[in-house]
C-alpha cells in the first residue's frame, strides 16, 4: 500500500525528479490534480480521529518507530537525497540526522508541552478550578522546499503529528522522491494506523495551491516570500489559519574582539555550504574595520579552496533548481555595477550547475546582491566603523530570519538588538541544530515558529475550561441572582487587590 495520492495524469502533465549535477531523470510521478488532492484530505480527515484520540505516549511510539525505519534505510535514503538534491552524501546524511533529533524532541516532548495543565483560578474565582488542555487541529497541509527537503518540512510534519494532527505534504517538485520516502517510511513503520494519518501529495505549484484551498486546518508553508505572499491570500478565503518560513538574506556582525579566524571558518561554511542553498545562509557580513583586512584575507584563502562537485570529494554539490543559477548571475553582475569588488571569484565562478564561492567587498546596500535573497554561494563583506552601524544595516533588511555575532565579549549584547529570529553569537546556524529553540522570522521571512514548545503550539488549540466546584450563596458574580452586599463587598475588596500598585 502507498501513501502516495496521485491520479493517472497524460504524459506531458506528470512531474520528471531530475539529477541536477546530470540532468538524468530519475523518475517519474503523475501529478495530484483537484481532485486527488481533495481525496488525499478526505483520507487525512477520516484519520484524524483515531490518531488524535490516540495518547501522547502511544504517537510518540509512533514518531520513534519512523525515525528508526528511517535510520534503518539511511543509505538508501541519502543516496536519494543525493541524486535528487545533487547533495554529497555527508550533507545528506547531517540533514536527515537533524531532522531525527527533531522527530524525537517532538515526539518526547508533546506531552510536556501540550498534556492538559491546571491554571490558578485567582481569588475572586476561587470556587472554581481551571485547566488548560491542547486540541489537535485536524488535518494539517505541508507545503515544501527542495533545499533541505527533509530537515524543513520536517518542523512541521513531525510537530503536527506529535499534536495529534493528520498530515497532507505536498514537497516540492525538485524533491518528489525525497517527500514521498517520508510518507512512506511512517506507513511502513506503523502498518496498523489508519491510511491517511501522514499522506505525500506530488505536483508543482498548482497542486499546492489546490491543497491551500481545501478542507484543511492549518497550511504550514516553507519556501520563498513571494509564494508565501501567494499562499496567505488564497488561505484567506477560508480563513485557513498559515504559518509561513520564508526566505532570508541573513547578515553576520564581525566585531573588533572577534577571534577573526573562527569567525571566517564559519562564514565561509554559512555563506557557501549546500551551494549558500540555505534559508538562514550567511549573504551578508558586517566587520569592524581594525579586523577588516585579516577577516577578509582569512575567508578568501578558505574559500579558494572550496569547490563543488558531483563526487563525494565536492565541498558541495550544484544548484538545485536550475533557475537559481540566473538569480545568482544576476546578482554577481548587480554587486559589480554597483562599485563592489570580488576579491574571490565573478562571473566566471558559475560552471553550468556548479557555482564556486564568490567574495564581494564594498558592494553599495541599495544592490540587489545586497538587498534580495541570492541563495547561491556567495558572500557581500562591509566595512562598518561601529557595532552601531553594524546592527544598523542587519536590521534594515525587510527579511529577519536569522544572524550571526562573532565578538568575545559583547556578543549576547549584539543578538539582542538584531530584529531576527534567531542568532547565533561565535557560531553559524547554531540555532538550528538545537531542537528545543523555535525558528522563524520576522517581516518578508514569515509568520510563526517552528521547532521547540512554540512550533508544537502551532499546531494545537487552546482550550480553557474552567470547573464551578461549589457556589457561595449570593456571591454569584455571574447571576442575576448576584446581591448589592455582593457588589458593595467587592469594591471593599477590588482596591485591597489593585489599588495598592506601586
Ligand atoms: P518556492 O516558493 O518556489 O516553492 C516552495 C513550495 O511551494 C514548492 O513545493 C512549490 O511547489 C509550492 N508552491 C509554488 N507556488 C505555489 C502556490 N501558488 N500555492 C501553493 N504552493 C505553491 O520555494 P523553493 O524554491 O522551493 O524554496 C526556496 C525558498 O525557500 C527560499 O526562499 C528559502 O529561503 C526558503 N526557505 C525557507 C526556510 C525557512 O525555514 N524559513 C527553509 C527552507 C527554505
Amino acid at each position: 500500500m502507498t501513501t502516495t495520492e496521485t491520479t493517472p495524469a497524460a504524459p506531458e502533465t506528470a512531474l520528471k525528479s531530475v539529477d541536477p549535477a546530470t540532468g538524468e531523470v530519475i523518475a517519474t510521478y503523475p501529478i495530484a490534480d483537484a481532485d486527488a488532492v481533495r481525496a488525499a484530505v478526505a483520507k487525512a480527515r477520516a484519520a484524524a480521529p483515531a490518531w488524535g484520540a490516540l495518547s501522547f505516549d502511544d504517537r510518540r511510539k509512533a514518531l520513534l518507530r519512523w525515525s528508526t525505519r528511517l535510520v534503518s534505510e539511511s543509505d538508501a535514503f541519502t543516496d536519494l537525497i543525493h541524486r535528487e538534491t545533487g547533495k554529497t552524501h555527508d550533507d545528506a546524511f547531517l540533514e536527515l540526522m537533524l531532522a531525527l533529533e527533531h522527530i524525537a524532541w517532538a515526539a518526547k516532548n508533546a506531552k510536556k508541552v501540550l498534556g492538559p495543565k491546571r491554571i490558578a483560578s485567582g481569588p475572586l474565582m476561587s470556587n472554581f478550578s481551571a485547566r488548560l488542555e491542547y486540541r489537535p487541529l485536524g488535518v494539517v497541509g505541508i507545503i515544501g522546499p527542495w533545499n533541505y527537503p527533509v530537515y524543513t518540512p520536517n518542523g512541521s510534519i513531525a510537530y503536527a503529528l506529535s499534536a495529534g494532527n493528520t498530515v497532507v505534504f505536498k514537497p516540492s517538485e525538485f524533491s518528489t522522491g525525497i517527500g514521498n520516502f517520508l510518507a512512506e517510511a511512517f506507513r511502513a513503520a506503523n502498518p496498523e494506523l489508519p491510511d491517511g494519518v501522514f499522506v505525500a501529495i506530488n505536483g508543482f505549484g498548482a497542486t499546492g495551491a489546490e491543497l491551500v484551498k481545501a478542507d484543511i486546518d492549518k497550511i504550514a508553508f516553507t519556501g520563498s516570500t513571494a509564494t508565501g505572499k501567494k499562499i496567505m491570500a488564497a488561505a484567506a478565503e477560508r480563513l485557513t489559519p498559515v504559518l509561513l518560513e520564508c526566505g532570508g538574506k541573513d547578515a553576520v556582525i564581525v566585531a573588533a574582539d572577534a577571534d577573526v579566524k573562527a569567525a571566517a571558518d564559519a562564514v565561509a561554511f554559512g555563506a557557501a555550504g549546500n551551494s549558500g542553498q540555505t534559508c538562514a545562509g550567511v549573504e551578508r557580513v558586517y566587520v569592524e574595520r581594525s579586523v577588516r583586512e585579516p577577516f577578509v584575507a582569512e575567508l578568501t584563502r578558505i574559500l579558494k579552496n572550496v569547490k563543488p562537485g558531483s563526487g563525494d570529494d565536492a565541498n558541495y554539490g550544484p544548484m538545485t533548481m536550475p533557475s537559481q543559477i540566473e538569480i545568482v548571475r544576476k546578482h554577481i553582475d548587480a554587486a559589480l555595477a554597483s562599485g563592489g569588488k570580488a576579491v574571490l571569484g565573478g562571473p566566471e565562478s558559475i560552471k553550468g550547475a556548479f557555482i564556486e564561492p564568490v567574495v564581494f567587498v564594498d558592494v553599495d546596500e541599495s544592490s540587489e546582491a545586497v538587498v534580495e535573497e541570492t541563495f547561491g554561494p556567495t558572500v557581500t563583506v562591509r566595512t562598518v566603523d561601529s557595532i552601531d552601524e553594524a546592527i544598523e544595516l542587519t536590521n534594515s533588511s525587510k527579511y529577519g530570519l536569522s544572524s550571526a555575532v562573532f565578538s568575545k565579549s559583547r556578543g549576547l549584547e549584539i543578538a539582542r538588538r538584531l530584529r531576527v529570529g534567531a542568532t547565533s553569537v561565535n557560531s553559524v546556524l547554531g540555532f538550528a541544530a538545537i531542537p528545543g529553540l523555535p525558528f522563524g522570522g520576522v517581516g518578508d521571512s514569515g509568520i510563526g515558529r517552528i521547532h521547540g514548545e512554540p512550533g508544537l503550539k502551532e499546531f494545537a488549540r487552546p482550550h480553557s475550561i474552567a470547573i464551578q466546584k461549589f457556589t457561595v450563596p449570593g456571591m454569584a458574580l455571574l447571576s442575576f441572582s448576584r446581591t448589592k452586599s455582593t457588589v458593595n463587598l467587592l469594591r471593599k475588596v477590588v482596591p485591597v487587590l489593585h489599588g495598592r500598585n506601586k
